[in-house]
């Protein structure tokens, strides 16, 4: 993860939204193909992947600001979900909004992750909690796929109890039986993801909802060991999950299987920093034992209102320890790979696809260090500019 392979004086040839060549610019210009091609001067600067943020709650309701207030001066989540806040309440903003507006206010936020670099997203369901409401959030991911970023669906049924349930079971049961198969019919989405953590799932009921997902084409990843960790990181081994994520209370002896197998460990330091809490994810003592780190912004109005990937590097070095070549890797192949897309997305090679990103910087180690600003000048989205700051740079 320390190594990033940089080419100092590059150039990189773009055909059909492709890497064709990249290599030292004296090389790739001389190139046939380059004779003809369209040249974006990016001197100076540095060009890398865009970001891959693999874990975002991309469509959701307003901002909580009365939470956010609340928290400040000291009051618990649970006496903030008695006074009609949490999770419910976004959850009643989704049940009562129109697609029509969810999908305006998500389509915003789209470009403002491009506008920052990101150039794919995960988007997770999970805040509707009911059948209808489940698959207008889906619906609305899908139908925003490409505008002008590529969003990739997660359901994310199992988030939390909604309040026509009493029992947590019985709520699994109905989404094993009823809304997964129509998710899974519809094809709707790629991944299914549990809550497994106190006050949500436990490790049965999660185990359960997963090999059902699986079972009709639904890969699993999990968010877990958040607050508690209940044994998610095994059930992650054990279900062969495509990631892990928040793992800020891992129990240290999980984290040489971790390391030993398949399953990338997502850290998500923004939700930490948003909660004022100082418990980060043990990035480093993972990384030191092998295991695969990524980093995504846990995009959502409850715990992580942040869409900005940048900041999160900042504080993976800051607080996390990680270097910032690390923070790189995490942010971009490695996201690609917990979305199962490494083949095609997260770095700069022939061959894969041309998403990457101009920064106003001219050492990859000011994204990080000079914090709170946004580097990104221009993001490319298949070889196309998809945002630009004009004042900065007119190409
Ligand atoms: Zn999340």
């Amino acid at each position: 993860m320390r190594d990033l392979s940089i080419i100092e004086g590059g150039a990189m040839l773009v055909e059909d939204g492709c890497i064709t060549n990249i290599g030292p610019a004296r090389r790739v210009e001389n190139l046939r193909e380059a004779r003809s091609a369209d040249e974006i001067d990016a001197s100076g600067r540095v060009v890398m992947p865009g970001f891959v943020d693999s874990h975002t709650h991309l469509v959701h309701g307003p901002a909580r600001l009365a939470d956010y207030e609340a928290r400040i001066e000291g009051r618990t989540y649970s006496e903030i979900a008695a006074s009609g806040g949490g999770i419910l309440s976004t959850m009643r903003a989704v049940r009562s909004a129109t697609a029509r507006r969810l999908e305006a206010n998500a389509r915003l936020d789209l470009a403002r992750m491009a506008e920052h670099g990101a150039t794919t997203a995960e988007a997770k369901s999970g805040y509707g909690l009911d059948e209808p409401s489940e698959l207008k959030l889906l619906k609305i991911a899908a139908a925003l796929d490409g505008q002008p970023i590529e969003v990739v669906s997660t359901f994310l049924g199992a988030h939390a109890l909604p309040p026509e349930f009493t029992s947590a079971d019985t709520f699994i049961d109905h989404l094993i039986s009823v809304v997964l198969p129509v998710v899974a019919k519809r094809r709707l989405a790629r991944f299914a993801d549990v809550y497994c953590d106190d006050g949500a799932f436990t490790v049965l009921q999660a185990h359960r909802y997963l090999l059902a997902a699986h079972r009709l084409g639904l890969l699993p990843r999990l968010h877990g060991a958040q607050h508690r960790d209940l044994g998610v990181t095994r059930l992650a081994i054990e279900v062969s999950a495509v990631s892990v994520d928040h793992l800020e209370a891992i129990n240290p002896c999980d984290i040489r299987p971790l390391a030993q197998s398949d399953v990338m460990a997502t850290l998500l330091p923004g939700s930490v920093f948003h909660l004022g809490l100082t418990r980060y994810a043990p990035a480093r003592a993972l990384i030191d034992a092998g295991a695969a780190v990524a980093l995504a912004t846990d995009y959502n109005p409850g715990t992580s209102p942040t869409l900005n990937m940048q900041m999160v590097l900042s504080l993976a070095c800051a607080q996390m320890h990680m270097l910032p070549a690390e923070a790189v890797v995490a942010a971009t192949i490695n996201g690609a790979c917990a979305l199962g897309l490494n083949s095609r997305l997260g770095s700069l090679e022939a061959g894969k696809q041309a998403d990457f990103i101009v920064l106003d910087v001219a050492d990859y180690r000011e994204l990080p260090y000079c914090f709170g600003v946004n580097h990104v000048v221009k993001t490319f989205k298949r070889g196309m500019p998809v945002a630009a700051r004009k004042e900065l740079f007119s190409l």
